[in-house]
């Protein structure tokens, strides 16, 4: 499909695990299945929380699964200024406002309550950006490729924090504005940032960015029923050869993808060549599903 750009955006918080093979895999097998581009992003908004050297491993596990990417690698950590920018016209335009309240102080509601709409409350406090969700009142859809159609309530998302006291750039705002400056077309991630996504919708509308596609995939969960993630120590991805082998090929059992119990030892490139012809989005169930995490 000309004009197909896809991405992974892992945050560099450590290496990548199963269910991050899902994501990678999926988006990958996505583009050049239509012959698209495919993007790797590093999400390093958060260094306390990116140990040094995280993102090359990362790579480097993109790397021994044949994942190669197009482009030059972006790192978030090199986009201030355009984080500023699109705050700035947020800001311009009232649709973001400076926040000093703490969670403790409305820890008694679901969502912030915007007590700051109007003012802040605590000038001499250090503030947060939030975005006001209160403005365009139309429920925010779209249509997802394999959860259909998602409709949010604004009053319920709450005013999203787009950039934290401690100054660092929140996710929603940062996704948005390289999701666009990029040209992605098609955003294929894990089930985990599906309910993220109406915020972006929300920030692609008030900055007038084009809205891609999206595809979120069916959770996957180990079998004592916890999410696949770094906190639940899911363990890193291997590098060597045959476990790398072993791994895609479950990891596109665990995508419906039927691969030939033929290829399940075989060369990398080979799988990856039969999967990328083969790749069938209509295989997904949208279910959430168990996949053995790897030993
Ligand atoms: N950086 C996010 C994460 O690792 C994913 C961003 C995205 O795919 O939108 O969870």
């Amino acid at each position: 499909m000309p004009g197909y750009r896809g991405r992974f955006a892992p945050t560099p918080s450590g290496p990548l695990h199963f269910g991050s093979l899902i994501a990678a895999l999926a988006s990958f097998l996505d583009a050049r299945h239509v012959g698209g581009c495919w993007l790797v992003r590093i999400e390093d908004t958060d260094p306390p929380r990116c140990p040094p050297g995280a993102d090359t491993q990362i790579l480097r596990q993109l790397e021994a699964f044949g994942l190669y990417w197009d482009e030059e690698v972006r790192y978030q950590s090199t986009r201030h200024a355009a984080y500023q920018n699109a705050l700035d016209r947020l800001a311009a335009q009232s649709l973001a406002y400076p926040c000093s309240c703490s969670r403790k102080q409305w820890r008694e509601h679901a969502v912030y309550p915007g007590w700051c709409r109007d003012g802040i409350r605590q000038p001499d406090q250090p503030v947060a950006w939030r975005l006001r969700s209160d403005l365009g009142l139309r429920p925010v859809t779209w249509q997802d490729r394999l959860f259909d159609e998602q409709t949010f309530d604004p009053a319920q998302l709450g005013d999203v924090v787009l950039k934290r006291k401690d100054d660092l750039w929140a996710y929603q705002l940062a996704v948005v504005i390289d999701d666009a400056d990029q040209g992605i077309s098609d955003v294929v991630r894990g089930h985990d940032l599906l309910d993220n996504t109406p915020w972006q919708r929300q920030l692609q509308v008030a900055l007038g960015l084009p809205e891609p596609r999206y595809l979120h995939l069916p959770l996957i969960v180990a079998d004592n029923g916890q999410k696949l993630s770094k906190q639940n120590l899911a363990p890193a991805l291997p590098t060597r050869d045959d476990a790398v082998r072993t791994l895609l090929h479950q990891a596109l059992i665990a995508l419906d993808q039927a691969p030939s119990a033929e290829l399940a030892s075989a060369p990398v490139a080979d799988q990856l060549a039969a999967a990328t012809a083969a790749w069938d989005v209509s295989r997904l169930r949208p279910e959430v599903f168990k996949a053995q995490p790897p030993t």
